[in-house]
């Protein structure tokens, strides 16, 4: 390709991309298929890391972010950030209503009803059509400058589209998809990290973080709900809101208008049913008048415009008194506060305790021992405390202070960036976490140690015999006797039992040491890519980002685990006590059903992702290949197959499976 001809591909390609981020986030209208776009996107990408000169920090390929920020600045807001009235019943909304009746003197207005998305504000500025600068609500006033980290979210157009103004102002939420916030906390749960409390805070969390590649691993999405020009260039919201799309910004598409407010309250009915069906979290609907020199007439209070509104829904709730904040210390020395409650009864339960997540949770609530609080049942395990109910409120109650010191060990207690957890970093002494890390060892997806229960581990390490995981293979029979109520026939066992984990397969290994951040699967995917734990061991940041699903902070705490030699003789300890720490081809397989067929991917999968369902192909026996050809033994197709392989998948007359049917033959409906 001739220098000329690069340059316009880039910016076909660029233009391209763009338009169909736009068909997809702002119109929700995709022209091509998922895999299609990412073809694109990959030619793109590829083409610009070829050839540097060309680089535009407009391009939509600059998603990954790679900025970092130390201190974020801080930025005035030319307009306040306000916040809204709240109501919670038709009465109070009926009143709303009535005092812009009486300051108007008329009836003639309407108003436009959105929802209230449940994620966090931020100010976006925009000049020539460019992202200029995005600032967060922060005190109202003053709010902290992230535009480095929203840049990376992928449904914020780069370049505007369209007549739109020099220099505007648009204000909404950042938010994250329920499924991304399930898909995180489930890689916390394998890795026995605390969960994050809901996705919200998730999304807030992320926007603070310094490194912005970070925030581009994590799926923030936006919506957009409020225009803001010095002289306005219309006259009413919902005009304003067409700009926006038009311009190629997103802005929901369930906002409606609604001229008197009994159809306000069927646009909040219907809502407060459709919610359920939301890939994301209302928690109420805004209630806005639509006319711009109405709003002036309508004017602010100091904290809230008298132009608008929200309506909450209801949720179930119980009111109780906070008696005491416990902290829980995790294997990882992460430490979690937990509420205990005067016992309250709550939708078929008595609540007693209730998580309060991090010291981030206490101070947005600004909980304190004695207070009131509201509690309600999430989808969560254990209850979460919302809200304190202010007027039960005793004045002296002091502002909760968080411990600075680790309740088991003292140790100081840190906090990592990013991370709104504390951690007790004294690993190795740490009772709680030694014995977390013994106790997480044995479980059943690690080691498997059946006759040894998580008390039994206790007791040995109270007794001083065993310091860490490598101590459970020099344990002695006679040791084990002396154990308060152990029979022999249980010392026996457990004995025989700590044999048998000796052949235990490398992945479960690999998943019971405990590594920071290496849950199962991760776990399974590194056995697989380093066939034994020296190959490793040797391995650099490079080389473990290779993998599959392996992300910086993952590669991170396995470099640093390694980097420790107290780690490395407890592995060589491990070894010379016989256990496996290296791979056997069949530690990954679960059948052989696919044995000698060489299989074909194509499309866009409902169940599981295209490389998920490779996987399934390998641990079933099978080969994956990439192209057809007349050696393929069938094709496993989604949605939106490219029109040219299936043709070529036909006239070879070679068989297409659609998942279920692929899914049906190996007999599996879960990823291992
Ligand atoms: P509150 O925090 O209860 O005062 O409610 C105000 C907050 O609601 C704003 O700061 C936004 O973060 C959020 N919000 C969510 N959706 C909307 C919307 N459509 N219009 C205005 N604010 C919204
Ligand atoms: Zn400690």
């Amino acid at each position: 390709m001739s220098l000329f001809g690069v340059q316009e591909k880039i910016e076909s390609l660029r233009k391209a991309v763009s338009e169909h981020n736009y068909q997809y986030y702002v119109l929700a209208q995709p022209l091509i298929s998922d895999y299609e776009f990412d073809m694109l996107l990959q030619e793109l990408i590829q083409l610009e890391a070829k050839h540097p000169g060309y680089f535009d920090a407009n391009s939509p390929t600059q998603k990954v972010g790679g900025a970092v920020n130390k201190n974020f600045e801080s930025f005035t807001h030319e307009y306040p950030m306000l916040s809204l009235g709240n109501t919670y019943n038709e009465e109070d909304l009926r009143d709303f209503d009535q005092r812009v009746v009486k300051q108007l003197g008329h009836h003639d207005y309407e108003y436009v009803c959105e929802l209230k998305v449940d994620g966090l504000s931020i100010s976006l500025h925009y000049e020539n059509g460019q992202l200029l600068r995005a600032v967060t609500r922060g005190d109202g006033v003053k709010g902290d400058v992230v535009t480095d980290n929203v840049k990376t979210i992928r449904a914020l157009n780069s370049q505007l589209k369209g007549a739109f103004p020099s220099s505007f102002e648009v204000r909404g939420e950042i938010f994250m998809h329920r499924p991304a916030f399930e898909k995180l906390n489930q890689e916390r749960a394998d890795a026995d990290e605390p969960l994050y409390a809901n996705p919200r805070n998730v999304a807030a969390g992320t926007l603070k973080l310094q490194d912005s590649a970070e925030v581009a691993k994590r799926p923030l999405d936006i919506v957009l709900y409020q225009l803001i020009e010095n002289t306005p260039s219309v006259k009413t919201h919902f005009e304003g809101l067409s700009k926006l799309k038009q311009w190629g910004l997103v802005v929901s598409n369930e906002t409606q208008i609604c001229p008197t407010i009994d159809t306000v309250f069927n646009y909040i009915n219907e809502w407060d049913e459709k919610r359920k069906l939301l890939s994301y979290d209302i928690d109420g609907v805004v209630i806005k008048v639509n006319d711009y020199s109405q709003r002036e007439e309508l004017g602010f209070t100091a904290k809230s415009p008298r132009w608008a509104i929200s309506y909450k829904f209801k949720t179930e709730a119980a009111l109780t008194k906070l008696l005491s904040i416990d902290y829980q210390v995790g294997r990882t020395g992460a430490i979690t506060p937990v509420a205990n409650l005067e016992p309250v009864f709550l939708l078929g339960t008595t609540v007693k305790r209730a998580s309060l997540h991090n010291a981030n949770e206490i101070e947005r609530l600004d909980v304190r021992v004695g207070d009131y609080v509201f509690v309600e049942k999430g989808g969560e395990i254990i209850p979460k405390i919302t809200g304190v109910d202010l007027s039960k409120r005793n004045i002296e109650l002091p502002v909760h202070p968080y411990i600075t010191h680790c309740p088991d060990c003292q140790t100081e207690l840190i906090r990592k960036d990013g991370e709104a957890q504390h951690y007790c970093p004294n690993e190795d002494h740490c009772p709680t976490q030694v014995i977390g890390k013994i106790q997480h060892f044995i479980h059943r997806k690690a080691l498997d140690i059946n006759n040894l229960g998580d008390e039994t581990v206790e007791l040995l390490f109270k007794q001083g015999l065993i310091q860490n995981i490598a101590d459970l293979y020099t344990i002695k029979y006679e040791d084990v006797l002396k154990l308060e109520r152990m029979a022999e026939k249980s010392a026996i066992n457990l004995i025989e039992g700590i044999e048998a984990s000796k052949q235990i397969p490398y992945p479960r290994v690999l998943f019971g040491l405990g590594i920071r951040y290496v849950g199962e699967t991760v776990a399974k995917k590194l056995a697989k890519s380093f066939k034994n734990i020296d190959d490793l061991i040797k391995s650099n940041v490079e080389d473990l980002l290779k993998v599959d699903e392996i992300g910086e902070r993952i590669a991170a705490s396995i470099v640093e685990y390694f980097s420790k030699p107290k780690n490395i003789e407890l592995i060589s300890t491990l070894k010379a006590a016989g256990l496996q720490l290296e791979s056997h081809d069949e530690d990954l397989t679960v059948s052989n059903i696919l044995g000698g067929k060489t299989i074909v991917i194509s499309g866009v999968f409902h169940q599981f992702s295209r490389d998920e369902i490779k996987h399934l192909v390998e641990i079933h026996g099978g080969k994956n290949a990439s192209s057809i050809s007349s050696k393929t033994d069938f094709v496993v197709a989604g949605d939106n197959m490219g029109p040219a392989k299936l043709e070529k998948a036909v006239n070879l007359k070679i068989t297409i499976l659609n998942e279920e049917e692929f899914l049906n033959l190996i007999h599996d409906t879960k990823t291992t």
